[in-house]
């Protein structure tokens, strides 16, 4: 039997998955590291933190699932997106590893939106103008930290680091190029104009390669920690975005890929490079004939959490003493109220806000309280509040994708059936929940069967999902949301005049607070 790991580096964890070639699971591993944020906006990760981490999470796969380690004949890997590093021209990091959290860099997105030129790299590359952008971290880099910026032999995204460190090979994938600001999505290569406004040389990136690419062996003394083979295959992978899409069966336009975990995702494929007039969305090619369009969104099952602490600690205590998921206890207790929380709206941004309002200095409200509402309504509002705004940017997606026909959703929140039901409500249109609770992982797996020549395409990955569920909307239901959805719609227009000012309140009198 020959067995495959897919290992997804996320910006909290390393998850790890060893399958066999049927898809099926043996062990599962999860290590976690420190997102350091000691400085004002600042969202660092330690690169040697995640190396030890992924060899940690993919020898506890292999020694848990008892299997002879030397048949574990791929690697593929997943990673979070908008990461970078310097790197000296001895390989070994200058910074950490910058994370798409890090919003150090706003000082240049601004200008850059201010003077039209973040639309130019928008169009060119599809990165939409934000301080979590490779490209705009780099222009903070070199205007604040030259020291860096000058020595900075390569430019490199966490997961390249960690494949460079396991074969010394310094390859990029497409999908993860495209995410950097860096790649022209036209000609799916790197944009010399904008390298040349950066001041940097192709030689000082990696080498661009597709997807399925594989590189063949790792350092032995590495093999021998995780106990498999060092001639085991590294293949390259994919963003977490890309992989997610496709480990959920979203394959083609008109298919939705909705994924509200920690934190959300709006995201279909497209045959063509789509440009939003308003560039609220991204565009990264990532196959032949295959480009991602997307909103990603901070505020997910992460402001659930928020909710959860902040108003629930008691019922957190009795889920505790009754071994019961106070998650679960929570959406019990929201389901005693109406859709619509009896017109109590909360808008989630707790986070700042990404899609659907780029918008760092976001903050989250409730709206419409009067002395009936209780917590029932608070909880409930919440989690509505929280798919009312991954509604606002599917219209900014469906607007240049048409009407979806199909929506296939993922994640933690939609474990949950009042979460399922609040979608399907919301959206007024069957929601479908595959089976593949670990899709990003599922599909490194499949792009390794496709490296190694086992599978031709992409679409055989749908007999690994599993079972699908279907939720249909509620008539009632979705009459209310209709009704107020167009309040939350405008109100967010109206409450983002005052963001700014309030966030900078925050900043100068909240000691607690943090960005
Ligand atoms: P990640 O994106 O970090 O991999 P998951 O997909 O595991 O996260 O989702 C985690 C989120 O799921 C949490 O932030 C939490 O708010 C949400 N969640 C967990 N349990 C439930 C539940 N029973 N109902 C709704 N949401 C839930």
């Amino acid at each position: 039997m020959k067995y495959i790991v897919g290992i997804d580096i996320g910006t909290t964890s390393t998850k790890a998955l060893l399958y066999d070639l049927n898809g099926k699971i043996y062990a599962k591993a999860n290590i976690g590291y420190k997102l350091y944020q000691d400085l004002p906006d600042m969202a660092e990760e330690d690169p040697d933190a995640i190396f030890n981490a992924t060899i940690s999470a993919i020898q506890e796969v292999v020694a848990e699932s008892r299997i002879d380690g030397q048949q574990v004949i791929a690697i593929s890997w997943s990673a979070q997106q908008h990461s970078i590093l310097a790197l000296d021209k001895d390989y070994k990091p200058l910074t950490k590893s910058i994370t798409w959290a890090d919003n150090r860099a706003e000082k240049y997105a601004r200008k850059y939106k201010e003077n039209g030129k973040g639309m130019e790299i928008y169009k060119r590359t599809g990165l939409p103008i934000h301080p979590m952008g490779p490209f705009y971290k780099m222009l903070w880099l070199k205007n604040e930290h030259p020291d860096i910026f000058n020595k900075a032999a390569f430019w490199v995204g966490i997961k390249e680091y960690i494949i460079w460190r396991y074969t010394n090979v310094l390859a990029e994938e497409t999908s993860m190029a495209a995410a950097t600001g860096l790649l022209n999505m036209h000609t799916v290569d790197w944009d010399d104009e904008i390298l040349n406004s950066l001041g940097i040389k192709r030689s000082q990136l990696p080498d661009l390669v597709p997807l399925t690419h594989s590189i063949k062996g790792i350092r032995s003394e590495y093999a021998k920690v995780m106990g498999i083979s060092a001639d085991v295959s590294i293949v390259m992978g994919a963003t977490d975005g890309a992989l997610s899409t496709i480990g959920v069966g979203a394959l083609d336009t008109g298919v939705l890929a909705i994924n509200i975990g920690t934190s959300a995702a709006v995201r279909s494929f497209v045959d063509k490079p789509l440009i939003d007039p308003k560039a609220r969305l991204y565009c990264y090619p990532i196959m032949e004939g295959k480009y991602l369009v997307g909103g990603p969104i901070n505020n997910g099952g992460i402001v659930f959490n928020w909710a959860h602490d902040a108003l629930f600690g008691a019922e957190h205590e009795t889920a505790k003493l009754l071994k019961q998921d106070s998650y679960n206890m929570l959406t019990d207790i929201a389901k005693t109220v109406p859709a619509g929380s009896a017109g109590l709206l909360f808008h989630p941004y707790l986070g700042g806000e990404r899609a659907p309002l780029w918008d760092a200095n976001a903050r989250g409200s409730f709206f419409g309280l009067n002395r009936n509402h209780t917590r029932a309504h608070m909880i409930r509002a919440v989690l509505e509040g929280i798919v009312f705004n991954l509604y606002m940017t599917t219209l900014a997606l469906t607007e240049v994708t048409g009407k979806p026909k199909e929506i296939l959703a993922a994640g933690g929140f939609v474990q949950s059936s009042l979460g399922r039901q609040i979608m399907a409500d919301v959206y007024e249109h069957d929601v479908t929940i595959p089976d593949s609770y670990e899709s990003g992982c599922l599909a490194a797996m499949y792009l390794a069967k496709m490296s190694l020549g086992m599978e031709s395409n992409l679409s055989g990955i749908t007999k690994y999902i599993g079972k699908e569920k279907k939720y249909q909307p509620n008539k009632d239901n979705y009459k209310a949301y209709r009704k107020l959805i167009p309040i939350f719609i405008r109100l967010s227009r109206e409450l983002s005049k005052e963001y700014e000012s309030i966030a900078d309140y925050q900043r100068e009198f909240s000691k607690i607070y943090k960005d």
